[in-house]
């Protein structure tokens, strides 16, 4: 994939062709940021344009035999690690990709080790490859990826040029939505504006799971809105609960939900202040949204915010779903 392809990431982006053009890459990089902003793709995008047939190097052209081959993972002389199932990785695939790193590509101008949740690596492993990074084969270059990168020992990160990734703005993501994922606009507005910068979790969003989640969050303030009795209220938040197979995975559906009504909830205040449609996140439910709308003053707006967020807390400290749902029902 070319450079231009890849969502966001201007400033990195820029920094990583003009090093590329001028083959001043180093030879070992640490690629840090947010989870699923897309580092790992450009990682690839790197490997790619080091190897690529008919692009000279400075960029991917996405379409040459080397490009797809790598794209599809069956490059021989790119090497993507990451964490096995005990969630570590460890000092056997470390060595034989140190092993890997001391030969000369077998077909590939470069050979490209990518390290995904780099710091994952066990402290073995990180020591074990301290000279490699210090010193890669003349033909081979590393690329740590890492969301953590402050938790990797200090000897490695000393040892790579840091390439730092931001959130991807909420533009970027919609787009990202619509262009390679064909949802509609309206969709990928609405996703896109809980996504918190990240293609990734949008992507998750965007599962059913989450017209699901929407659904619930806006039946929750709407009976918030109608002003009903504490029985519709408790109804209501029975509504919210998502009934999962697991405990864990109840309370991530309920954030998931909580997360959904800050956004209702803003785009509530959006309509009040005379807010267009076209601005608003949900812009597919602005009927019901201006329906609601009359309900929520600033205050109220503000309080739900509050109460959404004290939600959350709670959750995250493992409180019972029942008693997070029931007590945001009752304080909308
Ligand atoms: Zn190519």
């Amino acid at each position: 994939m070319p450079f231009s392809e890849v969502y966001g990431h201007a400033r990195p982006l820029d920094l990583l062709a003009r090093s590329l053009g001028r083959g001043t890459l180093p030879p070992s990089l640490l690629f840090c940021g947010p989870d699923g902003v897309g580092k790992r793709l450009v990682a690839r995008v790197v490997a790619q344009a080091l190897n690529c047939l008919s692009s000279g190097g400075a960029d991917a052209c996405g379409r040459c035999a080397a490009c797809r081959r790598i794209a599809a993972g069956t490059h021989p002389d790119v090497f993507v690690e990451e964490p096995s199932e005990t969630g570590q990785i460890k000092i056997e695939p470390v060595r034989a990709l140190i092993t890997a790193a001391a030969y000369r590509p077998f077909e590939g101008r470069r050979r490209v080790i990518i390290i995904d949740d780099a710091d994952r690596l066990n402290p073995d492993s990180q020591d074990a490859l301290l000279k490699s990074l210090e010193e890669p084969g003349p033909s081979t270059v590393f690329i740590l990826v890492s969301s953590k990168p402050e938790t990797l020992r200090a000897t490695v990160r000393s040892r790579c040029a840091r390439v730092s990734f931001g959130r991807l703005a909420a533009e970027e993501v919609a787009r990202g939505l619509v262009e390679r994922y064909h949802f509609t606009a309206e969709e990928a507005h609405a996703i896109a504006a809980v996504a918190d910068g990240s293609l990734g979790r949008a992507l998750e969003a965007g599962s059913a799971g989450y017209l699901e989640a929407r659904a619930a969050a806006l039946s929750a303030l709407r009976t918030a809105a109608a002003g009903a009795s504490p029985k519709a209220r408790l109804q209501a938040a029975a509504g919210l609960l998502p009934g999962k197979s697991t405990a864990a995975a109840d309370r991530e559906a309920l954030a998931a939900r909580i997360i959904v009504i800050g956004s209702l909830l803003r785009d509530v205040a959006l309509v009040t202040h005379g807010g267009r449609a076209g601005h608003l996140a949900n812009g597919d439910l602005a009927a019901e949204i201006e329906e609601m709308a009359p309900a929520f003053d600033v205050d109220r707006v503000l309080k739900g915010y509050a109460a959404a967020d004290r939600a959350l807390a709670a959750l995250e400290r493992n409180a019972n779903v029942k008693v997070v749902a029931a007590w945001l029902a009752v304080n909308l």
